[in-house]
């Protein structure tokens, strides 16, 4: 059992109190079951997690956060806090019904120091308002491969980029937590502030507070080489293996993925792609074009349908895998592989064809990902050299246990070669063991959470 499954109990005849409460409190800010802007409000970015909380706060401010984690302790209800949503698979286990369901979404803004070459970005920014300002100083981050994710929630769980294996995870990158904690104080912690909670909170996240900021290092790139390139899913076999082979020797400066997508015939999606199977490598290369072309070269001499890989302004990285631009009804697993045999290939390539899988995915990794930094937090790296990720739509709600059964299909296809790791931005369901992805530092992480947060007030979706 976590420390998430602990419900604080608020008697039934409370429950009106508590409303009445949040509402002296926070005003408009905040949404009660009824309210015209309540259902808008509960809706994460994940549309087949259906989330039921007691309300919904949305604060505009740092000061807004301060008093809805006052108003929910007085009211004796717990906090969730939420950015986007992307990660409400990982929630769905805990029961809302007693808990402020804190959404960041309209807290947003970044500002950039160019000469520190660093970001200060409020609680709920998501990584295209980190590039579009970074960019005109010819600065970039350690982004996702999606846009609209938020920094916080991914920083602060590792985040794995398409610059992992020559920088690392993201969380090695951030600077400074600005966070409201459970008592209702706004803290700062960095390396010199608050170590042992700047510790706990790159990894532990949501469990230790309301991230209302963050500081970010930025890095000093202005563009990349990076794209991707396009078989028919025909050539799977053939492709999966030669990129397998190419990972071996591949340099820590290229960060790469291996996909097999199954796309459904529909009018948004270009024609080249619209109802066909197809396997799809992409990523970026930090090298010369020269370097970068030449280390391409047994993979384009496959003969790719499509090949976009060149040099390109630093932001349109964030487009190279083709995430969905919208909230999208999805469900998934991942594991962490140690090393990708041939015959994990093999079984890699079978398990795209478990019905119910929209997307099964190869990530290399290794490199400064799996190295700790000196002055790392709770997660710092993450063991593997690959990891595999199985994904399935969830169209209506009614599909949700055949689309778990795949993802889960999709991921035990290749058991024999996973390791006892997990990627914490990866875990997106409940029940998975968290602990796997804390590793050593689970022990130390549970003993601060009983000092920082006593009472268990914060809910988070990778509890600790
Ligand atoms: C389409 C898609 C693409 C993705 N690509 C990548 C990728 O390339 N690399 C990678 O590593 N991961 C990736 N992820 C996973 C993603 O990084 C994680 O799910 C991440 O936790 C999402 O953060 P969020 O804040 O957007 O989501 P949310 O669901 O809003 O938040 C997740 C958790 O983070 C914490 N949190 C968020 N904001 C705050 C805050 N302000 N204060 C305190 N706690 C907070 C909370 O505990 C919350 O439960 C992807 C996910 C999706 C759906």
């Amino acid at each position: 059992m976590s420390l998430n499954d602990l419900a604080i109990d608020v008697p039934h005849a409370a429950a009106g109190a508590a409303a009445a409460e949040l509402r002296a409190a926070l005003g408009a800010r905040v949404h009660l079951p009824g309210d015209p802007g309540f259902d808008g409000a509960r809706t994460p970015w994940n549309l087949a997690v259906a989330q039921h909380p007691f309300a919904v706060a949305l604060p505009a401010t740092a000061q807004d956060v301060v008093d809805a984690v006052r108003a929910a302790t007085l009211a004796g209800l717990r906090i969730a806090p939420q950015s986007t949503g992307h990660a409400a698979g990982a929630l769905a286990g805990t029961d809302l019904s007693h808990t402020l369901l804190l959404s960041l979404r309209e807290l947003r803004g970044v500002e950039v120091d160019a000469q520190a070459r660093t970001a200060r970005v409020l609680g709920g920014s998501l990584w295209n308002d980190v590039l579009e300002s970074a960019a005109p100083h010819g600065l970039t981050a350690l982004h996702g491969s999606a846009g609209d994710v938020s920094v916080v929630g991914y920083s602060l769980s590792g985040g794995l980029s398409f610059y992992a294996r020559a920088h690392g995870l993201a969380v090695n990158a951030v600077r400074a937590v600005e966070v409201v904690t459970a008592d209702g104080s706004l803290v700062r912690a960095s390396a010199d502030e608050e170590p042992e909670l700047f510790w706990a909170l790159r990894g532990g996240s949501g469990a230790f507070g309301v991230v209302v900021a963050i500081e970010i290092d930025l890095l000093p790139v202005a563009d990349v080489f990076a794209g991707m390139l396009l078989w028919d899913a025909s050539r799977a076999v053939e492709v999966s293996h030669a990129w397998a082979e190419w990972t071996r020797s591949a340099p820590e400066s290229a960060t790469t993925a291996l996909r097999i997508l199954h796309l459904p015939p529909l009018p948004e999606l270009p024609p080249f792609l619209s109802g066909r199977s197809v396997v799809v490598i992409d990523g970026a290369i930090q090298e010369t074009d020269a370097a970068a072309s030449a280390l391409l070269e047994p993979l384009r001499a496959l003969g790719p349908e499509v090949d976009t890989f060149g040099r390109m302004p630093a932001p349109a990285l964030i487009g190279v895998h083709m995430d969905p631009p919208e909230p999208t009804p999805s469900a998934t697993r991942h594991a962490m592989l140690g090393e990708l045999p041939p015959a994990a290939v093999d079984a890699f390539v079978a398990a795209a064809q478990i019905p119910g899988v929209f997307g099964q995915e190869l990530r290399h990794l290794g490199g400064a990902a799996a190295r700790r930094p000196v002055g790392g937090g709770a997660v710092a790296a993450v063991a593997g050299d690959y990891l595999v990720h199985s994904l399935a739509m969830v169209p209506v709600p009614e599909a949700a246990d055949a689309a778990a059964a795949a993802v889960r299909a999709g991921v035990a296809a290749l058991d024999a070669w996973q390791i006892d790791a997990l990627a914490l931005t990866f875990i997106d369901g409940p029940g998975a063991d968290r602990a796997t992805a804390f590793g050593e530092a689970s022990a130390r992480l549970r003993q601060l959470k009983l000092a920082y947060d006593p009472a268990n007030l914060f809910a988070a979706a990778r509890p600790v």
